[in-house]
């Protein structure tokens, strides 16, 4: 049984633990896209964790973790990050690493800070974490794919034609220092000693695991607006993040999952650029900013502070349409408790006509936040585990917006802790 967990907005949804909590029952935990550009917070038994690269069931010692062919690997990264919890006191996860996966380079982050910096005002703040010309090369195919670490003959050879093609940028476009082949083939000896023990076909590893029925969690980074394809165009990330890549990225069948339990945030934020509708500014937006998650919103990667905005019923339910929504799960519902009334966004004004349905950037630029007013529920529903004992007007705004989404809420997160949970039904 393989269940996926995702965002329906913008990213920072509570993803990180929505699935640390369900890794309980799992037995594999496979990250299938993205790479160390974005970050899952969580807070377990071990303490407070901002994880980058590894999934969010590496607490658990029962469970495997595994690195799928879809991610955009940065070995270091990895490894630091393994070290990190291990020096808290995390037993030593297992770790599985695609032979298939692509290898985040130096000179990928080099070139995703020259680029900003060339952008200037026009960029797309970026994190630098080489994520879109990792991705860029992977398609242009001129990626190294970690099973090529093993091949010493074709590395020698690669690391100098890629310096060479690199260098014809560093110099005539962004006039900086070039790529020694020799070093570069150094690096990638360098990558190929640290990752060597972890590597194998994660592709034929899940596939034995499904035939023993084995309980698999794909988990996305980001969420449904961030899509190359189908999110904020250009202001978005550069490997998809829904569900249905979860396939190509673990390299599992498609009908293998089963359930996609899609997170959702009881209000919205959002990182970086982009049109961003039902955005709020001023003191309205400190306040929500200061108050939200677990410690306020601001980057689990970058620290920068986050966009926040009322919830929108527009882009989530288009969120979850895209990602094939079994189960939403409506997180951080408790940072609402403040409020004496909610406003929810319900519709779009473009051009004087009003719709439901969440349109193209361009379109969405121009688009008008409709808000429809709902009582607050003015207490603190921490700690509350039946979902009839919440508040009537908290209850009344969950149903108001499982309506106006079209996808049933199935479990309500009310804290940031594994078991600040209410299921449904
Ligand atoms: P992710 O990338 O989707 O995993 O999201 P982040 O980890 O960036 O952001 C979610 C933040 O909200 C983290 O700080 C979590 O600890 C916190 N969080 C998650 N669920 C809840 C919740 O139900 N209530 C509160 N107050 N915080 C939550």
């Amino acid at each position: 049984m393989v269940k996926a967990v995702v965002g329906a907005n913008w990213g920072d949804e509570g993803k990180g633990k929505i699935t640390d909590m369900l890794a309980q029952e799992a037995d594999i935990i496979v990250r299938f896209q993205g790479g160390a550009n974005a970050g899952h917070t969580i807070i377990n038994n071990y303490g407070k964790f901002a994880l980058h690269t590894l999934p969010s069931g590496v607490f658990y010692s029962h469970t495997t973790s595994v690195i799928g062919n879809g991610v955009a690997l940065d070995i270091p990264i990895l490894f630091k990050e393994v070290k990190s919890i291990v020096d808290r006191g995390v037993p030593e996860p297992k770790i599985l690493v695609s032979d298939r996966a692509q290898i985040v380079m130096s000179y990928h982050k080099q070139f995703d800070a020259y680029e900003e910096e060339r952008l200037g005002g026009k960029s797309f703040g970026s994190t630098k974490s080489g994520i879109a010309p990792f991705y860029s090369d992977k398609y242009a195919k001129i990626g190294f794919q970690v099973s090529e670490l093993f091949d010493d003959k074709l590395l020698e050879e690669k690391a100098v034609r890629i310096a060479a093609q690199k260098n014809v940028l560093l110099e005539h476009l962004y006039h900086k220092p070039l790529i020694k082949p020799e070093e570069l083939y150094e690096e990638l000896l360098g990558y190929k000693k640290m990752v060597e023990p972890f590597v194998c076909d994660t592709s034929l590893f899940l596939h034995n695991a499904l035939k023993e029925g084995k309980n698999i969690l794909l988990e996305g980074q980001l969420g449904s607006l961030k899509d190359p394809d189908h999110g904020i165009y250009p202001m978005v990330t550069s490997s998809s993040t829904l569900a249905a890549f979860g396939a190509i990225g673990a390299g599992i069948p498609p009908y293998e999952i089963q359930r996609i339990i899609t997170v959702c945030k009881a209000y919205s934020s959002a990182v970086g650029a982009g049109a961003f509708v039902s955005e709020i500014f001023g003191e309205e937006a400190d306040e929500l900013r200061r108050r939200g998650g677990d410690g306020g919103e601001f980057g689990a990667t970058t620290g920068r502070p986050r966009r926040m905005g009322w919830f929108d019923c527009v882009a989530s339910r288009y969120g979850c349409r895209l990602q094939g929504a079994t189960d939403v799960a409506f997180t951080v519902l408790d940072v609402l408790g403040y409020l004496k009334e909610i406003p929810v966004c319900t519709g779009y004004e473009i051009d004087g006509k009003v719709t439901e349905d969440f349109p193209p950037t361009h379109l969405l630029e121009k688009a008008k936040p409709i808000l429809e007013i709902l009582p607050g529920w003015e207490c603190d529903i921490r700690g509350i585990r039946i979902y009839e004992e919440l508040p009537e007007n908290c209850r009344r705004y969950i149903e108001f917006i499982e309506e106006k989404i079209s996808y049933p809420i199935t479990m309500v997160s009310n804290g940031p802790g594994r078991e600040d949970i209410i299921y449904r039904r």
